[in-house]
């Protein structure tokens, strides 16, 4: 694949919120296209892109977004993936290359592609960055910068659509991986759909509990708790989504945990200190390779 900055005459941007938001802010202060149309659902929303000015037009329908766009953008919930798909897939050129930011990818990729005329290529991926921030007011264009992009085309995908949209996500700072969209929904179910789930447990739990140990839940939450609550205010509406669209990988990773924490468990129930210590120990090792990686 080439590193050249790509060029786009027309982006259209389907969904502006902190991702689409965000990518809209990079195409300009990256000046990686002559003309960027968005579209978002609500009209509300559609307002304060105006308001906040970081594209050049703001259409009132997907379909006229859309028209004449060598590059679109598909920033939307993963379960509308297949309606925005039917909307605007009879207005696209032959040519024009479509790719989208959904976490999950082959739920996208079966929800899109049967809506996606032949002649259009498309490029799914998925920026692994974010925060639990939502709407174009949480978007900024440092969002992606040393983030990985993941791109999960179908086999017989264009290359050089491929190496278009790889080039998008190393102008906003990202670096670039190719895999099957199984592969990714494997990987992504645990190192990032887990751990969410855990959080919404974690923070699900203390919900129930008496008010008193509420309210020292709070005051103490510095001891770790504090953590999970920023990972359990995310999105409710996009993680409903992740979870239900990405059941398989999700359950078979849930499975795993459920062993382990069970080992965990009778670790505890008989002092085995040694395999606790041996546990922490290996985990520790994990934080520092993240570290070294420079994706603490
Ligand atoms: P967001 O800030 O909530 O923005 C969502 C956008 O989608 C808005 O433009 C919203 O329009 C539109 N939308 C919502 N429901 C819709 C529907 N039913 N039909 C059509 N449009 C709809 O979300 P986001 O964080 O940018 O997420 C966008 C995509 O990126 C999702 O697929 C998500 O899985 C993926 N992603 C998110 C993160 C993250 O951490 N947030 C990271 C990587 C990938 P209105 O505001 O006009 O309703």
């Amino acid at each position: 694949m080439t590193t050249e900055q790509p060029h786009f005459n027309r982006v259209a941007l389907i969904g502006v919120g902190l991702i689409g938001g965000s990518l809209a802010r990079v195409i300009r202060s990256q000046k990686l296209a002559d003309h960027v149309t968005a579209y978002s659902r609500r009209a509300k929303t559609r307002n304060r892109i105006k308001e906040l000015g970081f594209v050049d037009v703001v259409a009132d329908d997907a379909a006229t977004a859309v028209a004449d766009a060598d590059l679109v953008v598909v920033s939307v919930p993963v379960s509308a993936s297949a309606s925005v798909a039917e909307a605007i897939g009879p207005h696209l050129a032959p040519g024009t290359i479509v790719t989208d930011t959904g976490s999950v990818k082959q739920a996208v990729i079966d929800a899109m592609s049967p809506h996606l005329p032949s002649q259009v290529h498309f490029v799914p991926g998925h920026p692994i960055a974010g925060t639990e921030h939502t709407g174009p007011d949480a978007g900024f264009d440092q969002l992606f910068e040393g983030r990985w992009c993941v791109l999960t085309p179908p086999e017989g995908t264009d290359a050089t659509a491929i190496s278009i949209v790889a080039n998008m996500w190393r102008s906003a700072g990202s670096m670039v991986e190719q895999m099957s969209a199984p592969h990714h929904d494997m990987v992504l179910a645990i190192t990032s759909h887990i751990p969410h789930l855990l959080a919404f447990n974690i923070v699900g739990t203390v919900a129930e509990l008496e008010d008193q140990i509420k309210l020292e839940v709070v005051k103490y939450s510095a001891g770790g708790f504090r953590d999970f609550t920023r990972i359990a205010a995310s999105d409710p509406e996009m993680w409903r989504d992740i979870f239900i669209e990405n059941k398989e990988a999700v359950l078979e990773m849930l499975g795993r945990f459920s062993e382990d924490l069970a080992a965990l468990q009778r670790a505890i129930r008989w002092d085995d200190a040694d395999a606790l210590e041996t546990k922490f120990t290996k985990t520790r090792d994990i934080r520092r390779d993240i570290i070294d990686a420079k994706q603490a």
